[in-house]
């Protein structure tokens, strides 16, 4: 038997990505299948953002770009954090990535060694752990209560710090949650990390799909002394629905930066010329397609969260943010084989809540139409009236 790299053997394949794809087989081979699965907008790509991709291509922009992204990209990224997020970076404080979860990925090589601690609250998206231990570190979870809205509070942060503590992975809006940090909880929890001078991942990649009143706060904009220690990661995928174009960024302090520059420059290379002039056409436009998005979103959310209020012993915190409902199934056994039960039995795919470092809950997506939402709700209230 071949002998494996010991990180990578640790390192567990994604169960999003995998009943996704489970969940669109069924449907190719001829399956009625509702996805709440999919982590992804179900929207198209916008028509100015193909055109802008298709000019590039026959204008010859097919070749590399300098491996952290091409300037007039870096520039509008500049401007974006600047203009939504009071974020203020120069053009090489930017390394643009395959996507956000390669952005975060880097940071987490660059910034982490062997034996050091990488603070995760949970739930938490499936691929922060398994890339803290591809670095050799160790994840530390602060596990959150259905409670307490399944956010972590600056005296669980504090609690949680150790010597060895280098980083904390932030996602607000939450996936799997929906859950949406408010200014006052992010200073509070920047304070804690100042003090200990611990390095903060902001993973923004859901901010422009909010539903609360409380406009959208990324951590670093709340003063030099955090600015100083974050590493602000966002993308294109979730706002614009362009997950298969990998565009994603990482903006902070130059020298983490020149590193991440290094990391991409004997690894990846840049991201897709292409998608880069995608991207900028996306960054630079008005938001009327992001608005429209929202706004189905927010339909869709609501309608949800109505079905979900007639299916008996079955539970959730309404979401602020993201497409997901975490719901809390406990109920009904190990939460794994329900999600198993429920796609076998009738057609309806949903995540369970392990891979999230939940047991008991489903993480069900709004992404798909409202016509569907009902079927697929409709499926599960009598799949559960039939189990109960
Ligand atoms: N962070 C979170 C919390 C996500 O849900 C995703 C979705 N895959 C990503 C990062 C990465 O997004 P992408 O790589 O498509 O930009
Ligand atoms: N982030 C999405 C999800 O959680 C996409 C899949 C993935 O990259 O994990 O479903």
């Amino acid at each position: 038997m071949v002998k494996i790299n010991s990180r990578i053997q640790q390192v567990v394949g994604s169960t999003t990505l995998a009943i996704t794809a489970r969940a669109k087989e069924l449907k190719e081979n001829g399956a009625d299948v509702v996805n709440f699965a999919a982590g992804e907008p179900d929207f198209d790509t916008p028509d100015y953002i193909k055109e802008a991709a298709i000019k590039a291509i026959n204008t010859g922009f097919t070749k590399y770009t300098p491996s952290s992204g091409a300037e007039d990209l870096r520039v509008a990224i500049c401007q974006k954090l600047k203009r939504d997020n009071g974020l203020d970076y120069k053009p090489a404080q930017i390394v643009v990535g395959c996507g956000a979860k390669h952005s975060i990925f880097n940071a987490v090589m660059v910034l982490c060694d062997a034996g050091e601690e990488v603070i995760i609250p949970a739930p938490y998206w499936v691929s922060y752990p398994e890339m803290v231990k591809i670095a050799g570190a160790v994840p530390v979870f602060i596990q959150t209560t259905k409670a307490a809205h399944f956010k972590i509070t600056a005296a669980q942060l504090s609690a949680a710090i150790t010597p060895r503590t280098k980083l904390l992975i932030l996602n607000s809006p939450s996936n799997p949650t929906g859950m949406v940090y408010t200014k006052k909880e992010l200073e509070q929890i920047a304070e804690v990390c100042v003090k200990h001078n611990i390095y903060v991942i902001s993973d923004d990649i859901y901010e422009k799909l909010l539903y609360c009143d409380e406009p959208f706060v990324s951590i670093g904009s709340l003063g030099k002394d955090i600015f100083d220690r974050t590493i602000t990661v966002n993308g294109v995928s979730k706002a614009y629905s362009m997950t298969g174009w990998r565009i994603g960024y990482a903006a902070g302090p130059s020298e983490i930066m020149n590193y991440m520059k290094n990391l991409q420059d004997h690894s990846t290379s840049n991201p897709t010329s292409i998608s880069q002039k995608a991207a900028l056409a996306a960054l630079n436009a008005p938001e009327d397609a992001v608005i429209l998005m929202r706004k189905e979103f927010k339909a869709r959310r609501d309608l949800m969260m109505s079905l979900l209020d007639g299916i008996p012993n079955v539970s959730y915190i309404k979401p602020d943010g993201a497409f997901y409902f975490f719901c809390d199934f406990s109920k009904f056994g190990p939460c794994a084989e329900l999600a198993k039960k429920i796609l076998n039995d009738v057609n309806v795919a949903v995540i369970p809540g392990d891979g999230f470092g939940a047991e008991g809950f489903l993480r069900l997506t709004f992404s798909t139409s409202q016509e569907r939402i009902r079927e697929g709700l409709s499926r599960i209230k009598s799949w559960i009236g039939a189990h109960a």
